[in-house]
């Protein structure tokens, strides 16, 4: 055997012992959490969708894990969606808006490595699934929704399922949310045509961006936009298709 070929079998090797002992770790408080909250007929679900959809993609944030293990997305869909929520896809949610695919949502959330306490700006509230997701990582959630109906839809998701914490708001997010900037993190889930100026101003210096850039018929890119003394770098970090960002006016 080469000594690449070891090294190699070796790493990956690696890589499958680490995502077991976070799978176990996951299922361990999986359990209890099943318990507690009683009738969740999808906890089996959920951990196959951690384990085959974000583990083996490299998801390896035990904080995002244990997220995405623990918000139950199936309450963010309708009724006869249900059956599909822990598929690995986007799904419709109304209004020609859709809920991002579990390993987008689980990818955007590590890769601003957001830590408790921190700021974070979600654009494009659509179910409230992401920002759910976030809101399990820190207490100071802010995400706005332009589309009216989906945002009152929300507001009654959130109080039902208990969702406190997260401040939302109905407008066009190009504006960002100057009252509460700056953000530590930003969180943009509709492609824009590029990246909207005020919400490179309200991001902290040394914050984190990401959003999908591009047309909406053509490839868009997830760009990982970061400040550090005032410069700022952007990095493409995979072809993405999203709904397209819209305008107020
Ligand atoms: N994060 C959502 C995904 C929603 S899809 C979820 O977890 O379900 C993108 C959402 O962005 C849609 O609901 C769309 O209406 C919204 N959107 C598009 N342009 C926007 C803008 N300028 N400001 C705020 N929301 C916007």
């Amino acid at each position: 055997m080469s000594q690449t070929y070891r090294f190699f079998n070796q790493s990956l090797l690696a890589v499958r012992l680490q995502g077991c002992v976070l799978l176990l770790f996951l299922c361990l408080s999986m359990a209890q959490f099943s318990t507690a909250a009683n009738g969740d007929s999808y906890v089996r679900d959920r951990l196959q969708m951690v384990d085959e959809q974000l583990i083996s993609r490299g998801i390896d944030d035990p904080k995002v894990l244990h997220a995405m293990g623990s918000v139950p997305r199936h309450l963010f869909v309708d009724k006869a969606l249900r059956k599909l929520a822990y598929h690995d896809g986007p799904l419709p949610i109304g209004h020609g808006q859709t809920i991002s695919q579990p390993f987008i949502v689980a990818y955007m959330s590590q890769i601003i490595d957001l830590q408790p306490g921190q700021r974070v700006l979600e654009i494009g509230t659509g179910s409230g699934y992401q920002a759910a997701i976030l809101s399990e990582l820190t207490d100071k959630v802010y995400t706005i929704e332009i589309v009216e109906p989906l945002a009152k839809k929300v507001d009654n998701r959130f109080k039902k399922l208990g969702y406190h914490t997260i401040k939302r708001k109905q407008g066009d997010g190009y504006y960002g949310w100057p009252e509460a900037a700056p953000f530590d993190a930003i969180v943009v889930t509709a492609a824009a045509e590029y990246i909207p100026p005020p919400l490179l101003k309200q991001l902290k210096d040394g914050g984190r961006m990401i959003i999908p850039v591009g047309s909406p018929f053509r490839v868009q890119h997830l760009l990982l936009v970061t400040k550090k003394d005032g410069t700022v770098r952007t990095r493409k970090m995979m072809a993405v298709r999203f709904v397209p960002f819209r305008r107020s006016r």
